[in-house]
């Protein structure tokens, strides 16, 4: 096991944030064998989603990764420092006073208005050359993309995509993790016709991470996974078909005994009925570690699950250890928030989100160590 520590501080006292990049390797490779022929990119925008783009993706570059999705030109600027060889795409478009930083990268800029579109035309003509991008079609989600009208205007006059080298046209599904949804199919209608009006045939890109579970449909001609290479669950409500990647280990500061009838924490929203023993340990909602886990979260010890009581504040929360054997619990020692027995999936439902939030959320204060576990050794 390869075991690479980052710790901000150098000191070790902090909670630990364990990355399996071995995971993340592997949950690429099953999503590239399901899809087959179709190239399988990944998203990493939000640092990967906040498992630390700087080493997830040179792992997934490494599992055969070669296109990477980001939200911002400054998260791309920073995928190309670490990898000089793959293609690069900026999700939130071609904004007025970028221009020079796609060129200088090699970054793709992912068009989603008229705009844009004369823009990078421009950019092609200062350079002479034809400038990669990307065509994003809106075909429901009314977020990003070519509206129908704009699409109008592209097909009344064919010269308006002339002078970029068009990559790949993409759209974006709305309802992907709901696969009875029928939008998903609609979607994918639209993009097939909305395509058909484009007097230049392109390549195409619909699915996210749940997409590919649609079915070879949707997987056309690349597929940008983000939440499902993290281990994050791609159906609603069912189990997550993805190892899991994070595990959050807590350090405990202190174990204090409760009587009965005392409570814990910040409005004593917590009362012991018997006498307790109750862990304190160093995360709080500053850490991510969402408050409105208060007396639902839940922390393990192996495989033991044990109740998070009382509010979780700025920077602690309290776990009720009383049916662990008390050498198992001490001051400086760890306790698991998130692994393989409370998965980023299942938190996410006790908090009434979705797990890319608590994912998003997991702060910057933690040590992180980047593991490379082989299958199954969690
Ligand atoms: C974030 C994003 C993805 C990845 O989505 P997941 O649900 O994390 O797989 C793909 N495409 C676009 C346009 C995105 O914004």
């Amino acid at each position: 096991m390869l075991d690479t520590t980052s710790a901000r501080d150098g000191s070790g006292a902090a909670s630990e944030l364990v990355i399996d990049l071995g995971a993340v390797r592997r949950n690429y490779l099953s999503l590239q064998e399901r899809l087959g022929k179709t190239e399988c990119a990944a998203a990493v925008k939000a640092d990967a989603y906040g498992t630390g783009a700087d080493k997830v993706a040179p792992a997934l570059f490494e599992a055969g990764c070669r296109t990477f999705f980001v939200a911002t030109v400054d998260e791309a600027i920073a995928v190309r420092k670490i990898l000089p060889d793959c293609r690069i795409a900026v999700l939130n478009g071609l904004l007025a006073g970028t221009e020079q930083v796609f060129p200088e990268h090699d970054l793709i800029p992912v068009i989603n208005d008229l705009e844009q579109i004369a823009r990078i035309r421009e950019m092609c003509v200062s350079a002479d050359r034809a400038l990669p991008a990307m065509l994003h079609i809106d075909t429901g989600m009314n977020r990003l993309g070519l509206s129908p009208s704009d699409m109008d205007r592209v097909a009344r006059d064919p010269d308006v995509l002339t002078g970029p080298d068009w990559l790949y046209a993409i759209s974006h599904l709305a309802s992907g993790d709901d696969p009875d949804n029928p939008e998903n199919a609609a979607q994918l209608a639209r993009f097939a016709e909305q395509r058909g009006r484009l007097k230049r045939p392109m390549q195409a890109s619909l699915a996210n991470s749940a997409g590919i579970f649609l079915g070879p449909d949707y997987h056309l001609d690349l597929a940008r996974p983000g939440f499902a290479l993290y281990g994050g669950r791609v159906e609603d409500g069912k189990p997550s078909p993805m190892e899991p990647v994070v595990r959050l280990r807590a350090r405990i500061l202190q174990v204090r005994t409760v009587r009965a009838g005392d409570s814990v924490g910040y409005g004593g929203t917590y009362t012991v009925t018997e006498d307790a023993r109750i862990a304190t340990v160093a995360v709080g909602y500053a850490d991510g570690y969402l408050r409105c886990l208060s007396g639902k979260g839940v922390a393990c010890i192996g495989d033991r699950r044990l109740p998070v009581v009382g509010r979780v504040s700025m920077d602690m929360l309290a776990v009720d250890v009383s049916q662990v054997d008390p050498t198992e619990v001490h001051p400086g020692g760890y306790i698991e928030l998130l692994g393989p027995h409370y998965t980023v999936n299942d938190a996410a439902d006790d908090a009434g989100t979705i797990g890319y939030e608590i994912l998003t959320a997991l702060g910057h204060r933690y040590t992180r160590r980047y593991i490379e576990a082989a299958s199954g050794e969690s």
